[in-house]
């Protein structure tokens, strides 16, 4: 049955010029990051008995508590060994052949970049760039691993800050405006790894006139009666497998 499917995604890819890619936490599951309400659950129980997960990566505990906010996004939110996987792989492929246009992702942990895709518009920021409060250097997230307590700018003693939206932060609107024409313009939106659930999912995915829509997910998504094509399957095997034979024809 699923195979079936990946058959149909192969050929769905072959016919289409204007691909995008929207993902979400399950796109980095698969490189071993879990999705951040399971970093926050296993960070402290003590903790989260009395901070949400979306307290704790809020505007609000990085103002009032930066130590422990500085602390979590050590432990938890920068993985320095995760490396990219089948799904990120397949995308850089698509792009370098000319298909994908865009890669929309909620993940924070550039491994679209680092598997050598080029246009990705990252809702959420990245642990890769981290700006100092002040002067506004720029800092690498080893930087940012190797700091103990709050991490200070080396030319000015500042603050430097996650370039990550937190929660009660707005997206940065030039970010959302180029997914929204990406997705506008694509004649093929591919949705993984994402329930769909959080802003600004799921109003992004009503910016699509194309005609294929294929949704690829482990579980079942509200989308999913929507949709030209829905697998629910692993993302690294199904990429792996449905672009395997696109790069030589
Ligand atoms: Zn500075």
């Amino acid at each position: 049955m699923e195979d079936e499917k990946i058959g149909m995604f192969h050929n769905l890819l072959k016919e289409s010029s204007n691909i995008v890619f929207f993902g979400g936490a399950g796109v980095s599951t698969e490189s071993g990051i879990p999705d951040f309400r399971s970093a926050t659950g296993l960070y402290s129980r003590r903790l989260s008995a009395h901070v949400s997960p979306e307290e704790l990566v809020s505007h609000t505990f990085f103002e009032r508590c930066p130590e422990e906010f500085f602390d979590f996004y050590r432990k938890r939110l920068i993985y320095m060994e995760a490396k990219p996987n089948d799904c990120h792989k397949a995308l850089a492929v698509l792009e370098r052949i000319g298909k994908l246009k865009a890669v929309i992702t909620q993940n924070i942990d550039g491994l679209h970049q680092e598997a050598g895709s080029s246009h990705v518009l990252e809702l959420h920021g990245s642990v890769r760039r981290n700006y100092c409060m002040d002067c506004h250097a720029l800092y690498d997230a080893r930087f940012m691993q190797a700091s103990e307590g709050v991490p200070h700018c080396t030319r000015c003693g500042a603050t430097v800050k996650p370039d990550v939206v937190l929660y009660e932060e707005s997206l940065d609107m030039d970010v959302l405006d180029a997914a929204v024409r990406a997705i506008s313009a694509a004649d093929m939106l591919i949705v993984g790894g994402t329930s769909l659930i959080v802003y600004p999912a799921a109003g992004l995915l009503r910016c699509f006139n194309g005609d294929r829509l294929v949704l690829i997910n482990k579980t079942a998504t509200q989308a999913d009666r929507k949709a030209t094509l829905v697998i629910h399957d692993s993302l690294g095997k199904v990429f792996r497998e449905a672009v395997d034979g696109l790069t030589g024809s």
